[in-house]
C-alpha cells in the first residue's frame, strides 16, 4: 500500500497525530467481513452548518457525532437484537440495567407510578421499589400471574406496566398477552425483560410495546462484556398516546421544547427511542463500549443455536434429577403443572436454559452441593457458554427480605443453574455426584 505522506513539513508530534490518518480508515477498498471495531469517543464533523443540524431539532440522534450517542459498533448491534425481537429499532446501553433505568425513566417522572410483577430480576427491584422511588417514581408490585392484579393497581399516573418474559429465580411465565391487554386499555405501553426467553419468546408478538434485554447473558452467551438494549417493538402508537405519556406529547423543555411524537410521526420513526437516545443517553451516559458491543455482536450470531443446546440439555437434566432423594423439587417449564405449564407451552414452548433446585437440607446442604462440583462453577451470571450455579438468598436476592424471598420461591436451599454447552452427560454426572454426596451428609 502507497501512503501519499504530504505532511512531511509538519512537527513529529503533529505528524504522529495527524499524518497518514486517511490510510488508518476503512475505505471502500477494504472490505473486512467481521465490522472493524470502532473504539472512538467521536466522529469528524462536516461543517459547522450541517454539524448544527446534526445537533438541531430535527436531529434524531443516530448520526455518529460523539459515541454517547451512537457508535457504528453499537448501531450494529441494535440492528441485530431489534431484528431478533422483530422490532423498529433499539438503543444499546452500558449494562442490562442501564437500558431498564431508561426504559422507564423515558415515560415516568416524579409522581407518576409503574405496575411491576413481584418477581422480576433482584436489582431490577431495588431500582424500582428504592431507587426511583426516591427520585419519586412510584412501583407498584402486583403478582405477575394476575393480570387483573395490574388493572386494579393502576391509576391516572400510571406510565407503564412491566415484567418479565421468564422471571428468574422463580421460572413462572409471565401472561404477556393478557397483561399487554390490560396496558392497550389504560393507554400504556408493557415492557417486558426478555434476558431469559431469547428466540424462545417473541413479547412483541403478544403485545410487549418495548423489550429489555441484558445482553450480558444469552446474547453474548461468553460471560465476556456487559451490555443492555432497549427495543421498540412498534406495537404500541406513541403517537396516539396523549396526556397519558406527557414526556413523548408534550413539549419537552430538555430539548428545545421538542414534541417526540410529532417528531417521530414526521420521519416515520419511534418517538420512544428518539427521545431516549437524545435526552437520556445525552444526560445520564450509560453507553456500550465498542468494544463491547463487538463481542456482544459476535455473540448473537450463534444465539440461535446456543439456545437451542440450552435448553435441550437443561430439559434432560431437569428430567435425570426430578425426584433425587436430594432435592425437594425441581424447577423448570418442562417440569410446570397447570396454568404454569400452559402459559410456559404458550410463550416458550416450555423450554428455557435455566433450572431452580431445592436442596431438602437447606442452606447447609445447598453449600455443600455448590461446593462439591466440579465442571459447573459458582457464579452470579446467567447465559454463558459455561454452566453456572447460583445460590439466590445469599447473592443476588441478599437484600430481599424473608417474606419477599418467600414469594418469589426463593428457598433458603434454592440454587440456580444456569445450563451451558457442556457435553450433557458430563453434566449429569458432575450434578448427580454433587447430589449424592449431600444425601449422604444428610443421613444419620
Ligand atoms: C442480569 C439481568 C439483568 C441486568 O443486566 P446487567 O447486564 O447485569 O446489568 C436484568 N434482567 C435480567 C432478567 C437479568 O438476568
Amino acid at each position: 500500500m502507497v501512503f501519499l505522506v504530504k505532511d512531511s513539513d509538519w512537527n513529529v508530534q503533529t505528524r504522529l497525530l495527524a499524518g497518514g490518518h486517511a490510510a488508518g480508515r476503512a475505505g471502500p477498498e477494504i472490505r473486512p467481513v467481521v465490522s472493524p471495531v470502532y473504539e472512538t469517543a467521536s466522529f469528524e464533523l462536516p461543517g459547522v452548518a450541517e454539524a448544527a443540524a446534526l445537533y438541531g431539532e430535527d436531529a434524531l440522534g443516530e448520526a455518529f457525532t460523539y459515541s454517547r450517542y451512537a457508535n457504528p459498533t453499537c448501531a450494529e448491534l441494535e440492528r441485530r437484537v431489534s431484528a431478533l425481537e422483530e422490532g423498529v429499532g433499539a438503543v444499546a446501553t452500558g449494562s442490562g440495567m442501564a437500558a431498564i433505568a431508561l426504559s422507564v425513566l423515558n415515560l415516568c417522572q416524579a409522581g407518576d407510578n409503574l405496575v411491576c410483577s413481584s418477581d422480576v430480576y433482584g436489582s431490577t427491584h431495588t431500582l424500582f421499589a428504592h431507587t426511583l422511588r426516591r427520585w419519586g417514581i412510584e412501583t407498584r408490585f402486583v403478582d405477575g400471574r394476575d393480570p387483573q392484579a395490574f388493572a386494579r393497581a393502576a391509576d391516572r399516573s400510571t406510565r407503564a406496566l412491566y415484567g418479565e418474559t421468564m422471571p428468574n429465580p422463580s421460572l413462572r411465565t409471565f401472561p404477556i398477552r393478557q397483561v399487554a391487554d390490560v396496558a392497550d386499555r389504560l393507554g400504556v405501553p408493557l415492557i417486558v425483560d426478555n434476558t431469559c426467553a431469547p428466540v424462545l419468546c417473541r413479547p412483541g408478538r403478544h403485545g410487549a410495546a418495548v423489550v429489555v434485554h441484558s445482553a450480558t447473558k444469552y446474547i453474548g452467551g461468553h460471560g465476556a462484556a456487559l451490555g443492555g438494549v432497549v427495543v421498540d417493538t412498534g406495537r404500541f402508537a406513541w403517537g396516539a398516546a396523549g396526556a397519558r405519556l406527557p414526556m413523548l406529547t408534550e413539549p419537552d423543555p430538555a430539548y428545545h421544547g421538542q414534541v417526540w411524537t410529532a417528531l417521530a410521526g414526521a420521519r416515520g420513526t419511534s418517538a420512544y427511542l428518539v427521545r431516549l437516545r437524545r435526552t437520556l443517553m445525552r444526560d445520564l451516559g450509560p453507553a456500550l463500549a465498542a468494544s463491547a458491543a463487538s463481542r456482544l455482536v459476535q455473540g448473537i450470531q450463534t444465539l440461535p443455536l446456543r439456545m437451542a443446546r440450552h435448553c435441550d440439555t437443561a430439559a434432560l437434566i431437569a428430567s435425570r434429577l426430578h425426584g433425587h432423594p436430594a432435592l425437594r423439587r425441581v424447577n423448570h417449564p418442562s417440569l410446570h403443572a397447570g396454568d404454569d405449564a400452559r402459559r410456559a407451552r404458550h410463550y416458550h414452548g416450555a423450554r428455557g436454559g435455566l433450572i431452580g433446585l431445592d436442596v431438602a437440607g437447606g442452606r447447609e446442604a445447598a453449600a455443600a452441593f455448590v461446593s462439591r462440583l466440579r465442571i459447573v462453577r459458582h457464579v452470579v451470571n446467567l447465559g454463558d457458554v459455561r454452566t453456572l450455579v447460583t445460590h439466590p438468598a445469599g447473592t443476588t436476592h441478599s437484600q430481599l427480605g424473608a417474606g419477599e424471598l418467600a414469594s418469589l420461591g426463593i428457598s433458603p436451599g434454592y440454587v440456580r443453574l444456569s445450563v451451558g454447552l457442556e457435553d450433557p452427560a458430563d453434566l449429569i454426572h458432575d450434578l448427580t455426584q454433587a447430589l449424592d454426596a449431600v444425601t449422604l451428609l444428610e443421613q444419620p
